[in-house]
């Protein structure tokens, strides 16, 4: 069986972790976000591609959820020492090491398409990762400012995010050079030729909503003869750990588990989803989903174990197959 599942960060590792368990013998593809991604020091850092691969690969911190397990903090330590340069964004040892790599492979001539098959080949991945697209995407977010012209500033979505803790009043979210970003080699084939096509619980404004503005993407998944199912990010009216409660609003997206579920839409009106799964605790917005034209069903969506990640991915895949169409 063919899946591509397209990915952010922590909730989409989470979620593959639990899908390569269900379905070991699957043939998976990730499709991942990059519109986080930023030049710090020089160094090019993929934040989500990175926090995909070191789940997978079994190089990640659990706690944190993002990084390498067993980290050290001298280079960034050093680094504030000086004082010179804004040092907001965590960088540790062991994860600049990829870093390094990375950016002396893009400096070699290599499309990041290349470069994280180069990186994951050491992490010998159960799936195959591709970025959305090897063209620079980056989501600026629009904040207001009272002591800025015009009462607004815009910050790379790392700045807004990590070192102000998605605490500014956000009035605008772009994705800067998504015009010119095309998809990444594999990308439109993975979502043709895939049996099943899967969201999982990953931030629906700055993890999937950038995968989905590349150029070609949103369409190919619309002509695709797969299946498309979603797992709601959203439990109980809140995201489950990080911020994605300050960005819905932003985007006009009532902030509940059918509020990303009508937000990404029915396939059958011009939208993406045949099928979406909500949480137990969420079983009251099933009705209202069922009504906009998208199976859904109710079942629990807390990875707190491989295990209950397994089982969510199984539901994922039964409601698939319930919506073939
Ligand atoms: P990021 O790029 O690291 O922010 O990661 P993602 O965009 O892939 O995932 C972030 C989303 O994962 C957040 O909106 C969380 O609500 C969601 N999330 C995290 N843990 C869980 C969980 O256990 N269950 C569900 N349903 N969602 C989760
Ligand atoms: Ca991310």
């Amino acid at each position: 069986m063919r899946i591509t599942v397209l990915a952010g960060g922590i909730g989409a590792a989470r979620f593959l972790r639990g899908l390569v368990a269900h379905a070991p013998d699957a043939d998976i593809t990730v499709i991942g976000n990059t519109a986080d991604d930023l030049t710090l020091y020089g160094l090019r850092v993929c934040p989500d591609l990175d926090t995909v691969m070191y789940t997978l690969g079994g190089g990640n911190d659990e706690g944190r959820g993002w990084g390498r397990a067993n980290e050290t903090w001298h280079a960034l330590e050093e680094i504030r020492a000086y004082d010179a340069v804004p040092s907001w964004f965590g960088l540790g040892d062991r994860d600049i090491g990829t870093h390094l790599v990375r950016t002396e492979l893009l400096a070699q001539g290599r499309s990041l398409t290349e470069v994280t098959a180069l990186l994951t080949a050491r992490w010998r991945l159960p799936v195959r990762l591709l970025p959305m697209t090897d063209q620079s995407v980056e989501t600026h977010v629009v904040v207001e400012d009272p002591a800025a012209p015009g009462g607004h500033r815009r910050l790379h979505f790392q700045e807004y995010w990590v070192r102000h803790h998605a605490e500014l009043p956000v009035v605008d979210i772009t994705f800067v050079g998504i015009e010119d970003a095309t998809p990444a080699p594999g990308v439109l084939d993975a979502i043709a030729s895939a049996d099943v096509l899967l969201f999982p619980p990953s931030n629906p404004v700055v993890s999937l909503g950038p995968i989905l503005s590349v150029q070609g993407i949103r369409s190919a998944l619309r002509a695709a003869s797969a299946p498309i199912v979603g797992l709601s990010p959203i439990i109980g009216g809140a995201p489950v750990r990080g911020m994605a409660d300050k960005l819905l609003p932003a985007i006009g997206v009532d902030t509940s588990a059918a509020g990303v579920a009508l937000h990404f839409g029915a396939r059958r009106d011009g939208g993406l989803l045949d099928g979406w799964l909500v949480d137990e605790r969420d079983a009251p917005a099933v009705p209202q989903v069922t009504a906009a034209g998208i199976a859904a069903r109710a079942v629990p969506l807390l990875m707190s174990s491989v295990e209950a990640t397994a089982a969510m991915a199984a539901a994922a895949l039964d409601l698939a197959a319930a919506v073939r169409r």
